[in-house]
This record gives structure tokens, sequence and C-alpha cells, in this order.
């Protein structure tokens, strides 16, 4: 068994050498490739990941699984993790027949091509039949796990292993039932003024002060860098190099400050996990939803606490004197958490942002289990807008054409992460303050150490080792609830608007 181990071992050392080989193009791609070199770099892309799937779906790496399977029990506990996430892997790729990967992938580029059209024509129709498409090919995707329970399973597994549709709907029926109310109830009172985060703000500077602050939370810059770029993102070319890319816009303060520290906090979960699990399935993150609770951790749960400003305010003063010497802590602090309904998800505040995600979940497991059809989906999408935020976008550009998530060649699958890694943020963090409760005292100081620590103790160290309802239950010694989060809400946003 030892043989079977090391050898497979070293494939996926391999395998990982090509994807991280990739990830380093892409990276360059997204920052500082010259336009020239797009059409080279796209296949020079497809070439590392063509012969990173050729590897890993060989038809030795299956009998090496089925070789390890056979005597899992007798293997330490690592190594059998490392078998049962192989094993995901491998499902994932050879259970989708080639010719239907082929379909999907040729589909994927037209569907796409026509939504970059379509949505700035403001042309539904144009992308219905694309759109009737990838629900049915995602209906195939499906088909290729039987034994699910809801056809959106095997679609949510790919980026949520495990994180059953009848859990997830659970979860968000309880929460949209607590956020409606609680939305309407802040939206009734005056909206706080945002005016002085709207000022000129040079943006050497506005880096520089970001990149201190995700130093103090503990961000490793000997194991990482910070660059720019369109749309910000965290990537990982080994436990020795998780990069972070941002994007600064000179008259909102809030854009660049906030997308680094959400990034540095993807960045930290990857820069902390095991390194013997370097090259192998287990070297990243778990799931989405796992991954987006440790950004929004350091995003929301610390970054627009009022805690963290007590302490940083004054240094924020002190680098934009003339923007903000006039400006009290309590006007910033209302600044950076005012909310407001709003018809565009990616700009939604703190409080909104999760009726965006789940209206799209449900109207998507909708679709899939073919109770709503693509005809119906642009009025479906504003009846909930108006029964979940009171907003009805005047064109289906900010309605149903608003996310590329769909025009991509499959639906389902996409949006449950990011609120499921919200209800995760606020679950672990209260978990930490049990464990340590002078953690807010301490970011009033601006250390982190300790909750940094928690973290990496808790979670960062096991990488993909637990999947996500494992570490939940280990973490929380039971399944995740609303509850933790609903209560940091209410009393957060019960303060601001003296609800
Ligand atoms: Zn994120």
């Amino acid at each position: 068994m030892e043989r079977e181990l090391v050898e497979l071992k070293t494939r996926l050392q391999e395998i990982s050498d090509l994807n991280s080989a990739s990830a380093v193009l892409s990276w360059d791609q997204a920052t500082y490739m010259p336009p020239g070199g797009a059409a080279a770099r796209s296949r020079q892309m497809a070439t590392l990941s063509q012969l990173s799937q050729e590897k890993f779906t060989d038809a030795a790496v299956g009998h090496l699984l089925d070789a390890l399977e056979k005597q899992i029990d007798a293997l330490p506990e690592d190594d059998a993790a490392l078998v049962r996430a192989t094993r995901r892997n491998y499902d994932r790729l050879v259970k989708v027949p080639p010719q239907l990967v082929a379909k999907i992938t040729n589909h994927s580029a037209m569907a796409y091509q026509t939504w970059t059209q379509a949505r700035p024509a403001n042309d539904f129709a144009a992308v219905a039949p694309y759109l009737e498409k990838s629900v049915a090919y995602a209906q195939e995707v499906a088909d290729c796990f039987p034994g699910y329970d809801h056809i959106a399973d095997p679609l949510i597994d790919w980026s949520d292993y495990g994180m059953k549709a009848a859990t997830v709907k659970a979860l968000f029926a309880d929460l949209r039932a607590q956020l409606v109310p609680l939305v309407e109830a802040v939206t009734a009172q005056e909206s706080a003024d945002t005016s002085c985060l709207h000022q000129f703000f040079p943006q050497d500077k506005q880096r520089a002060f970001g990149e201190k602050i995700i130093r103090q939370f503990g961000y490793d810059f000997d194991r990482g860098r910070q660059d720019l770029t369109h749309h910000p993102f965290a990537t990982k070319f080994s436990i020795g190099d998780v990069r972070i890319t941002t994007r600064f816009d000179e008259h909102n303060l809030g854009d660049g400050l906030f997308s680094t520290l959400h990034e540095s906090g993807h960045a930290m979960y990857e820069q902390g996990v095991d390194p013997g699990y370097e090259g192998t399935p287990l070297d990243g993150g778990t799931s989405a939803g796992v991954h987006e609770s440790q950004s929004r951790t350091w995003e929301n749960l610390v970054g627009r606490s009022r805690a963290f400003w007590t302490h940083y305010y004054p240094e924020l003063q002190a680098t934009f004197p003339e923007q903000l010497n006039t400006v009290s802590l309590d006007t910033f602090y209302r600044a950076v958490n005012s909310v407001k309904r709003s018809l565009i998800r990616v700009d939604a505040d703190q409080l909104t942002y999760d009726l965006h995600v789940m209206i799209r979940f449900d109207l998507e497991l909708a679709l899939l289990e073919g109770s709503l059809s693509i005809q119906d989906l642009p009025e479906a999408w504003h009846a909930r807008y108006e029964a979940d935020l009171g907003v009805h976008a005047p064109s289906d550009i900010d309605g149903v054409l608003q996310d590329v998530h769909w025009y991509g060649g499959l639906v389902g699958g996409a949006f449950q992460g990011y609120t499921l890694g919200n209800i995760m943020s606020a679950a672990f963090y209260d978990r930490a303050l049990a464990d340590h409760p002078t953690i807010p005292d301490e970011i009033g100081q601006g250390e982190f150490g300790t909750l940094h620590g928690w973290l990496k103790e808790n979670i960062y160290q096991y990488g993909s080792r637990y999947t996500a309802p494992e570490l939940i239950e280990r973490v929380l010694g039971a399944p995740l609830t609303i509850d933790p989060y609903i209560a940091y809400l209410k009393s957060k946003f019960g303060e601001l608007y003296a609800l």
C-alpha cells in the first residue's frame, strides 16, 4: 500500500505543478501582461490545462484509488482524507462523458459571447435559447452522478461539497424571514451620509494604508504580494506564494480598502494550510463557502467593526488629513456601514447582500427542478426583488442579465457559497470569542494575533482535509445555524440605526 500511496502522491504533485504554472500565467494575464500577449496566453493556458487533465484522468490514477480504497481504514487519517478528496476530483472529471464536456465547452463560449452583447442591448430574448441549453446541460451533468436527493446537489458539490440543496434551502429560508423585516426597519430610517468616502484619495496612500493593515492582520508578505488588477482576486502558486490583487478608485475610499481586507482573508487561509499537504488536493481551502467565511471575517466582522476603526481611524485621518480631519469617527463608521436597497449584487452592502444571493439560489433551484421556465425567469426575478428588497429594475440589464454566472455554460451551484460564507463567518467568530473573549479588545488595540492564531489552529491548517460539513461539526460541535449571524446583524445594525 505504501508503494501505491507514494505513486499517487508523485502523480498528484506533477498535476499540482501544472495547475500552479497555469495559475502564474493567469495571474500575469490579469496584472502585467501587455495586450499583445492575449492570444498566445490563452493557448498556453489551454495546453497546460489539457496536460493536467490528461494526467489526472489517466486510468492508472483510478487503479491506484481503487487499490487504496480497499484498505482505507488502515491508512493514517491524513492519507485517508487525501484518497477521499482525490476520488471526488477524479470522479468529477471521469464521470462526465468527454462528448458532453466538448458540447458544453462549445456552448459556454457562445453563451458568454451572446451575453456580452445581449446585456448592454437589454435583449433577454437573445440569450434565452442559450440559457435554456445551459439548464439542460446542467441537468445532464447532474445525472452523471446518480443517487442525488436534489438535482442541484451534484452541482453544489463542485464548489461546496456536501452542502445539500435541502440544507441550504432551509438555512436560506430562515435567513430570509429574518433579513427582510430587518432591512425594512433599517431602510425606513434616514440613510447614512457617505460623502466622506467620496473625496479624492490618492492611490499610493490608499495602497500603503491597506497593506499596513493586512500585514498587521497576519498576511505574510514574505510568502505573498499585492498587485493591481481590474477584478480583485487571491491566487496561490504554493503554500509559500499566495498573492492578492486589488484595484483603487481615487474617488471611493471603501472600494480598494475593503477589497484588500477581503482578499487578504482568502490568502491568509491558504498561507495557513499545513505545509505537509503541499502538492495534493488537500492543500487548499475546503469549499467556496468556507473560503468566503474567511474573507468576510476580515473584511466585515473585523474591518467594519467599531473597535477596529476606534484604533485605525486616527491613523487614517493622519494619512488623509485634508479629507478626514473634520469628519468624526462616528460619521465615518456609519458611512462604511451604510445600508440601502439596491439592484446590483456586487455593489450591495453587508445587510442586503444575502438577499441578492438567495434570490439567485432559489431561482436556480426552480430552473433545475423544471418548476420555472426560462421564459418566465425575468418576471420571477422582478417579483422576488420587489418582495425581498422593494425595488424593481427598470430593465433586464440590472435584472436577470446582471451576473455572468448563468451565462458561462451551466446553471447551478455558483451562488450559495457567498451567503453560506457569511453565515459561517459569524458562527466561527462566535466560537473564537467563546474561546478568547479578549479578541474584540485586542482588535481595538490593532492586535490580531489571537484571532489569527485561532483561525489557523481551527480552520486554516486543515486545508481540505475535512469537508465543509465535517469542519463545521468539528469547530462548532453542531450543524450550522443562522443564529449567530442574525444576532450579529441585529446587534450591529440595531445599534447603528437605534432599532
Ligand atoms: Zn471572496
